[in-house]
């Protein structure tokens, strides 16, 4: 089975209206639409004028974060159909940031998960390692918690669709990637806890993104492993340039 790759941009709390727009013109204006599928995730407020520069085009955008009500008194919080309505396809759930710096629990985490299918998002939910887990060696036990969390609520049918970043919190923002050979270790045995908690068949549809200072300079090695379906980009997705340079890298 051939999974196409999705390459996606996170571009945090950066950029203003000006920037954001450009930025996705000229993705959209040098991209081919074939080979990998891009999705950008900008700040919220700019959601709306970046979904008119792309509308009509190939290019998703998505939401970096929501809240698992549809609405009520939760200020300052985003519901998935607020980004329905603004046309997004895909939403970022359990971004190491919001697990670490906003203490968001994995059970939140799940919560969110089943809260985008129910608006017809497509979750894109992160998991993974700090350095301190990784040393003392629980990446599996770590990475497989948070999944099984993350897919506490949702059916095996909106289990095809879901898409799985595996980002180690020791390689965002850092400059530190893992090596090929670790990333392909950790999707492979990601990918074995799909196909026990679902079928071959299932475990074979469900993307795997590898994210954590992925470059043009690394990128192809990473995306030439077998179960890595392509990238979840920070910092280089801020650049049309090192951005297209990573899509095409995913070919
Ligand atoms: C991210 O924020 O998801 C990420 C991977 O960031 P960076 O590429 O900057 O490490």
């Amino acid at each position: 089975m051939t999974r196409r790759a999705l390459v996606a941009g996170n571009w945090k709390m950066n950029l203003d209206r000006e920037r954001a727009t450009a930025l996705a013109r000229g993705i959209l204006e040098g991209s081919s639409g074939d080979g990998a599928e891009i999705a950008v995730f900008p700040p919220f407020v700019y959601l709306d004028a970046v979904g008119r520069v792309l509308e009509s085009s190939p290019i998703a955008w998505g939401g970096q974060n929501m809240h698992f009500a549809t609405s009520g008194a939760f200020t300052g919080e985003i519901s998935g159909p607020m980004l329905t309505d603004l046309g997004a396809r895909y939403v970022i759930v359990g971004h190491s940031e919001r697990r670490h710096v906003f203490g968001e629990s994995a059970e939140l985490v799940g919560r969110k998960v089943a809260a985008a299918f129910e608006a017809g998002l497509v979750p894109v939910l992160c998991v993974g390692e700090t350095i301190e887990q990784r040393r003392a060696g629980e990446t599996r036990q770590v990475v497989f918690d948070q999944l099984a969390q993350g897919v506490a609520g949702i059916t095996p049918e909106q289990a095809e669709k879901l898409v799985v970043a595996y980002e180690p919190v020791w390689a965002i923002g850092t400059g530190e990637t893992a090596t090929p050979e670790q990333a392909q270790e950790v999707h492979a045995d990601l990918r074995g806890w799909l196909t026990e908690r679902y079928s071959r068949e299932t475990a074979a549809r469900i993307r795997i993104q590898y994210g954590g200072s992925v470059k043009p300079s690394n990128a192809a090695e990473l995306l030439a492993q077998d179960d890595i379906d392509g990238a979840l980009v920070g910092g280089a997705s801020l650049e049309v340039e090192s951005f297209l340079a990573i899509v095409a890298a995913a070919r």
